[in-house]
């Protein structure tokens, strides 16, 4: 975010002499839909949407359900002062845009939400956003909303958010999807929710033989370790255990162990296993984590493994902090604001 000028901020002030601390929040980590009740609470129930704070920006990752609560609480830090956000959205599949009708900046006057994303499948980017916006599923149209919403398609792998560099990569997933990786002042971050690592589709994209009679994003595994290589945080699909694996493949979602070989590969410090299965409780997840520890630890690696957790914010190292650095974990829920 970058209030507009020259309004007050939460930007770095001019002239201070230290970077200002980069940092990421979970507020939905859940995949393919929400999942309330006592079984998620700790891991939580909101789909896919991350917060990350850089180099004065605030750059959201996909608009899952959690982008309700996110927009609760910049509404809450900023009050009046105009906002201007990002979003990057990496496809639009429900569970990564259904929480940006109930996102409250929009509906404040002065206030900008950009929105970038590749291609939406079939009707481009912006029509597929305003649609879940018109009746009858929806009240209020994308024409009809105080702040201002601009939706760009991207054509470029690599582009900028204020000072932060941005590059795109393909996922496989149903569909036009991609990941992104950010580079900001105190390290990388990249962010790829739904992939199904270490699976080719058999039929190759655009292919009249998919089941799914979508396109398929596909990208060489290789490439993609290239392109994840020393990354400092990496948030990606680990929908499955190995074993719940075996009757899905070809869906378009990651298992543990193909993450963790991954992220070994590709020199990841760490990872966090995201889009959680929208069965699994939080005791199946905290296995899922305790397995992917293990497979780190027989193969002697160096990953960091925890799996996403909403209202967990996650502090990259300083610039000149020792490479072996820990990050710096708080969970910080940030309720509601009470009714009046
Ligand atoms: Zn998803
Ligand atoms: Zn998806």
């Amino acid at each position: 975010m970058k209030p507009a000028d020259p309004g007050p901020s939460g930007a770095h002030p001019p002239g201070a002499d230290s970077e200002p601390p980069v940092w990421l929040r979970f507020w939905g980590v859940r995949g393919s839909t929400p999942t309330p009740g006592p079984a998620t609470v700790r891991y939580g129930g909101n789909t896919a949407c991350v917060e990350v704070r850089a180099a004065g920006e605030i750059i959201i990752l996909d608009a899952g359900t959690g982008l309700r609560p996110l927009g609760r609480a910049l509404a809450a830090e900023f009050a009046e002062q105009p906002l201007r956000l990002t979003l990057l959205l990496t496809h639009t599949h429900w569970d990564h845009i259904q929480g940006l009708p109930y996102f409250l900046p929009i509906y404040r006057p002065n206030n900008e939400l950009r929105i970038l994303g590749h291609e939406g499948a079939r009707q481009g980017l912006a029509a597929v956003l305003s649609a879940q916006m018109e009746s009858p599923y929806f009240p209020i149209g994308f024409d009809a909303l105080p702040g201002s919403v601009i939706v760009e398609e991207l054509k470029e792998r690599e582009f900028h958010v204020g000072p932060v560099r941005v590059q795109a990569h393909c996922a496989n997933h149903p569909g036009a999807c991609v990941g992104y990786r950010l580079f900001t002042p105190q390290g990388s971050i990249a962010f790829f929710p739904d992939n199904e690592t270490g699976y080719q589709h058999p039929t190759g994209p655009y292919s009249a033989r998919a089941r799914v009679p979508s396109v398929w994003s596909q990208c060489d595994e290789e490439a993609l370790a290239g392109f994840l290589d020393g990354v400092d945080v990496l948030i990606l699909d680990a929908q499955y255990t190995a074993q719940e694996y075996e009757q899905h493949v070809g869906w378009g979602h990651g298992c543990v162990d193909k993450v963790v070989a991954l992220a070994l590969q590709a020199r990841v410090r760490q990872l966090f296993l995201f889009h959680h299965d929208p069965d699994h409780d939080d005791a199946q997840i905290d296995q899922m984590v305790e397995a992917a520890q293990r497979l780190v630890a027989s193969q002697r690696g160096a990953v960091r493994v925890e799996a996403a957790r909403e209202g967990l914010r996650v502090e990259l190292p300083a610039g000149d902090a020792p490479a072996d650095s820990v990050f710096t974990k708080t969970v910080d829920i940030v309720p509601d604001p009470p009714r009046r």
